[in-house]
């Protein structure tokens, strides 16, 4: 649970921070969901399924309820560098909010810092707070960017995000290769395409093709 709500870190994550997941209450709708299928929710297989969805959805949606003062837990430092800084390939999962349905792929990150720089390992757990949510990719790929522009006020933040989308590979159009790509770009990596080209450029450098 979140410390803090209103902690700036907690109030610029627009968690849902003060209430709990209402597991027994997606066990019972589950439930429902398996008789209105058609299934006998008590035989062997399905007995504990409500539970299982239940415990599953508290995982996969777990972003709504993350403590990011915990997450970054002081691992901003005051550093004079001032070159970009990039992360690529961070896997994510998240759900798409119209069908919830998973949808997968990789994100990658740059900034170029003010005075600020974060921990390596911080940028993964900042896509999973947004990533583990009912989520659109767009508001999923800007929601990453302005956190990172408000927790280090750097010179510019870019994120472009590969999806693979089940709801478009498994029903619907069907199609297989449903890769959706979306960007963020603020600061310099707006203003300046220079910058901005340094970052697609390595991002596309040996880029293999998202596959399951
Ligand atoms: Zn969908």
């Amino acid at each position: 649970m979140v410390d803090d709500c209103r902690d700036p870190l907690a109030e610029a994550a627009d968690l849902f921070c003060e209430e709990e997941m209402d597991i027994d209450s997606i066990e019972k709708s589950v439930a429902d969901i398996l008789v209105a299928i058609g299934e006998d929710p008590d035989r062997e297989g399905l007995v504990r399924t409500p539970h299982r969805v239940a415990k599953s959805y508290e995982e996969l949606l777990s972003g709504y309820r993350m403590d990011p003062k915990a997450l970054i837990n002081e691992a901003v430092f005051d550093v004079a560098y001032d070159e970009m800084v990039i992360v690529r390939d961070i896997e994510f999962s998240s759900m798409c909010e119209h069908h919830m349905l998973p949808f997968i792929g990789k994100a990658h990150i740059a900034y170029v810092p003010t005075d600020k720089v974060i921990g390596l390992s911080k940028i993964p757990r900042i896509v999973d707070l947004f990533s583990k949510r009912l989520q659109v990719q767009e508001r999923m790929t800007t929601q990453i960017a302005e956190y990172i522009q408000f927790v280090l006020n750097p010179q510019g933040v870019a994120v472009v995000v590969e999806g693979l989308h089940m709801c478009m590979m498994l029903r619907g159009v069907k199609k297989q290769d449903a890769r959706m790509t979306t960007s963020a770009m603020l600061g310099v990596f707006r203003d300046e395409i220079t910058t901005r080209m340094e970052f697609l450029n390595n991002i596309s450098r040996g880029a293999s093709s998202l596959h399951i």
